[in-house]
């Protein structure tokens, strides 16, 4: 992994990282003073130009011309944009960038998975932050996971990225530029509704996509936009631990599909795994999952469900799962995790008679419940995996930083 965050970046606290408030952004400004004009809307484009001198007729034709370009065909150049007069291509160079997230490292799994270690423009400082996306091709499907944070304020443990701080939330151009970047890999421009190897978006890399609603929101506009990436609702979703007070509005104002990180059925355990359910219970969280926006027998909601040894994977556990699910009537399925284990990790993952176990019971009481196979382990590109650091924290480091994390929670 790239050494470059071994040197703690500066900590950007986020306002409202917890209760997130929308925080106002600019275009990312580049330390050349350029601005990229990935992950900005027709009419922040539009604005982009005008500021920058455009009269304001043309800034709108050239706005609509440049989303084309960047969204539809994935022009990285201005000078490829052959509509565009070419006197002017040097005018959009000197003010703005169409460029994408850097790749550090590109690494390809004996499965098939790929995992892109990428870098954001350098910020004032001076330095770039490392994030990852994965690539994991199916027969019938290909699903890039995407991350939204670099870091995450939460503290999962069983999940690697829980042991990193937060570093700073991801610009939707960062987010809407993983698609971006992974298009351009599989050869997949111009924007066609058939025949693509990426077909599937699950907001499950890095990071809690709730903490970080707008530049997501504002990402998958453009991706689900017809002109744009054009990837419909129904292939992309939204995965969160149980940012409750941010749920309906994920429902009404993104509309993809919901995937909650479940991972336990009782207070206790779930207190522990998930630390997030000592602000909002299971309750809470389970009745948020009833009121979703869009949910239905059609569009169910994952509960992803990590199978820990002898924590949370008794038959009594699976039971009290199905009891649950109906309490609420939720249109569900759960998919069975087996734990990928980390270095420091402090968890085991279930035997494979346990999940069996598990999932029959769940199977049993008509809610889907499949074993999923971990991909791309070799790689460290699992779920849970994904860590953007070679540093080694003792326990007692990672003890205090879950300490950190969990009194930022209240
Ligand atoms: S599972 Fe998701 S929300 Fe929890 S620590 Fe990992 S990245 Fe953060």
């Amino acid at each position: 992994m790239c050494a470059a965050m071994q040197t703690a970046p500066n900590l950007m606290p986020i306002p409202g990282h917890v209760d997130p408030v929308p925080v106002p952004r600019e275009a990312p400004m580049q330390t050349d003073g350029r601005k990229s004009l990935v992950g900005l809307t027709r009419e922040q484009i539009r604005a982009e130009l005008e500021a920058a001198g455009m009269e304001s007729k043309q800034a709108k034709l050239r706005a609509k011309q440049l989303w084309h370009w960047i969204y539809n065909r994935g022009a990285t150049a201005f000078e490829t944009m052959t509509d565009i007069a070419k006197a002017q291509h040097p005018w959009l160079a000197e003010r703005f960038t169409v460029e994408r997230p850097q790749v550090v490292e590109a690494q390809v799994s004996t499965d098939g998975t790929r995992k892109w270690l990428l870098r954001t423009a350098p910020d004032s400082s001076g330095a770039g932050h490392d994030f990852e996306m994965v690539f994991i091709p199916d027969a019938d499907r290909g699903t890039l996971c995407v991350s939204s944070q670099v870091g995450c304020t939460l503290n999962c443990r069983f999940c690697h990225t829980g042991t990193m701080r937060l570093v700073r939330n991801l610009t939707p151009g960062e987010i809407v530029g993983q698609v971006m970047l992974a298009r351009d890999s599989l050869g997949e421009w111009p924007s066609q509704p058939e025949g693509r190897m990426l077909t599937n978006i699950v907001m499950m890399g890095m990071g809690e996509p709730l903490y970080n609603f707008d530049a997501v929101r504002d990402a998958l506009a453009i991706v689900m936009d017809g002109d744009g990436l054009a990837l419909s609702k129904r292939r992309i979703t939204l995965s969160t631990s149980g940012v409750v007070p941010m749920m309906e509005r994920a429902g009404k104002e993104i509309g993809v599909n919901l995937a909650v990180s479940l991972h336990a059925v009782t207070k206790e355990v779930r207190d522990e795994i998930v630390p997030i359910n000592r602000k909002y219970g299971i309750d809470e969280l389970l009745q948020a999952c009833a009121d979703y926006p869009g949910a239905n027998n059609a569009r169910r909601i994952t509960f992803e469900y990590v199978m820990l040894r002898d924590k949370n994977d008794s038959d009594e556990d699976a039971r009290e799962l199905v009891r649950l699910i109906r309490k609420y009537k939720l249109p569900a399925k759960v998919n069975l995790i087996p734990f990928n284990p980390w270095p420091g990790a402090v968890y085991e993952c279930s035997t494979p008679e346990r999940i069996r176990s598990f999932s029959s019971i769940v199977f049993e009481a008509g809610i889907s419940a499949p074993i999923r196979t971990p991909r791309g382990r070799d790689i460290d590109a699992a779920c849970g995996q994904l860590k953007t650091s070679a540093e080694k924290r003792s326990r007692a480091e990672l003890d205090r930083l879950a300490e950190e994390k969990q009194a930022a929670l209240g």
